[in-house]
């Protein structure tokens, strides 16, 4: 299925996090012995015990809503930051970051699906942030691009024109606020059932889980 999956990923150079959240070590390790190194967790207890079991040279991205309070578990190693969602946890993550002398790379996450559980920003709130006098002052995150899920539906229309939106936000934000930096290039759209459309749409980064791993078992 890895291999699949890549080859459907590799004309257009879309990237796959392999999102392995209650999957045990020994299943990750056998996607990483056949060469998959990014992986992505939603909790970041389940992220900071897999980073310890495992080998160092795996990328690790936070892809689940973030506690300001967890920050500092992670900061260490994470290698991408999906979900943030509020200024206050881009400060922490920044502070954090600086504490261990890095720079952590963090996407904004934004709202698109029509469901209320969605975390993310709106256009105007992440806009209002991006002007601001304390966005300013961040010197320890880099903001290299979006994130966002589409709603839960087999409604392929509606999915379709969800990874439309990000893109377009994608390209309002990038115009006006990161012209100039070349690291801001990365959209984090699609899973399982989703990420054909949102590789039609523009993603650079697929979140795929069940596809690789079969069903999640919740006991861990
Ligand atoms: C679980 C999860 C995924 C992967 O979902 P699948 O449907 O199993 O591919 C992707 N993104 C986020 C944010 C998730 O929490």
């Amino acid at each position: 299925m890895l291999q699949q999956i890549l080859k459907a990923l590799q004309s257009t150079h879309t990237q796959l996090v392999a999102v392995s959240k209650t999957h045990t070590p020994t299943e990750i390790l056998k996607l990483y012995e056949q060469g998959q190194r990014d992986f992505g967790e939603n909790k970041a207890q389940e992220l900071i015990s897999k980073y310890d079991a495992l080998p160092k040279d795996i990328r690790w991205h936070m892809i689940g809503h973030l506690q300001t309070n967890k920050v500092k578990y992670i900061a260490p190693f994470v290698h991408l930051i999906h979900s943030v969602d509020s200024f206050d946890v881009l400060k922490e993550i920044d502070k954090q970051a600086k504490k261990y002398n890095r720079i952590i790379d963090c996407l904004l996450q934004f709202k698109i699906a029509q469901e209320d559980t969605k975390y993310g920003f709106d256009v105007e709130t992440a806009e209002s942030m991006l002007q601001s006098a304390g966005f300013q002052e961040l010197k320890n995150i880099e903001i290299v691009g979006v994130m966002g899920m589409a709603t839960f539906t087999e409604n392929e229309d509606q999915v379709r024109s969800e990874f439309k939106r990000l893109k377009e936000i994608f390209d309002i934000i990038q115009a006006k606020y990161f012209s100039s930096q070349i690291t801001f290039k990365e959209i984090s759209m699609g899973m399982s059932d989703d990420y054909q459309i949102a590789i039609e749409e523009g993603s650079t980064m697929v979140r795929i889980g069940t596809l690789l791993f079969g069903a999640r078992h919740y006991t861990i």
